[in-house]
């Protein structure tokens, strides 16, 4: 069922490809789709791109359906997009490449962001009821706890 219907969208595209005058101007279909996506107002991408209004919302009802679908598709199978890590700060956040800095406008479409979160929890609800405090008189009890447990989860069959 699946496979058919890929099948049809891609007909679909094909059709609505070669009928369509924004999609016949393929620079002209990624920035409408951009904007479409952005959500900007039909009226407002008529204005912005010189087409008519009504063609707008055609190649918005058919053909920028697909570039979803196949956006979306594209998203869970890319595997030449960068990691990027967006870090919370006191300010706005910050993107990192490895290590290195990078401004908003430099992610690319296919790059995988990863947003990193703090949260603020009581040490009483971290759920370690043998947690026992690090320090020198208690070293050995503490180092005894956790061969115990190491073995437990050796043994475990979950793990
Ligand atoms: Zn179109």
């Amino acid at each position: 069922m699946r496979k058919i219907l890929r099948l049809f969208l891609c007909y679909a595209a094909y059709i609505m490809g070669a009928r369509c005058s924004i999609c016949s101007n393929p620079e002209l279909a990624e920035t409408i789709n951009k904007m479409l996506y952005q959500k900007v107002q039909q009226a407002d991408i008529a204005l912005q791109t010189g087409v008519t209004k009504s063609t707008v919302g055609r190649h918005a009802n058919s053909c920028y359906l697909t570039y979803r679908a196949l956006r979306n598709k594209s998203k869970t199978v890319s595997t030449y997009g960068r990691m990027i890590v967006s870090w919370p700060t006191t300010g706005e956040r910050v993107l990192t490449y490895f290590g290195d800095v990078l401004q908003p406008n430099e992610v690319r479409d296919d790059d995988l962001i990863i947003v990193v979160n703090y949260q603020k929890i009581r040490v009483a609800d971290v759920g370690n009821p043998r947690a026992v405090p690090l320090n020198e008189s208690t070293f050995e009890s503490f180092l005894e706890a956790a061969i115990a447990e190491d073995a437990e989860r050796a043994n475990s069959p979950s793990s």
